[in-house]
């Protein structure tokens, strides 16, 4: 199924096909865009906004400053569900 580029918020998370319900961009205050990044609440995995899809990425692949922002969503993701 292809999916808008406009509705990514009917997409999946690729790693445990969590529903992203209402993911927002992690590293901008407007909707999420291609090429924006996100992390899926349930499995915590960091997601780029790809044309079509969400796409599973490797913090050590993405830009410091979104490693950064990435890595504090997760980690306080984490701290929240006492796993850190
Ligand atoms: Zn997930």
């Amino acid at each position: 199924m292809k999916l808008h580029p406009s509705k990514p918020e009917h997409s999946k998370c690729p790693e445990c096909g969590n529903e992203i319900a209402s993911q927002k961009s992690v590293t901008a205050k407007r909707p999420p865009r291609p090429g924006d990044y996100t992390v899926c609440a349930a499995c915590l995995t960091p997601l780029r906004f790809g044309d079509t899809e969400l796409v599973a990425v490797s913090l050590a692949d993405a830009p410091s400053n979104i490693r950064a922002a990435l890595g504090g969503v997760i980690a306080a993701a984490k701290a929240q569900r006492g796993l850190a």
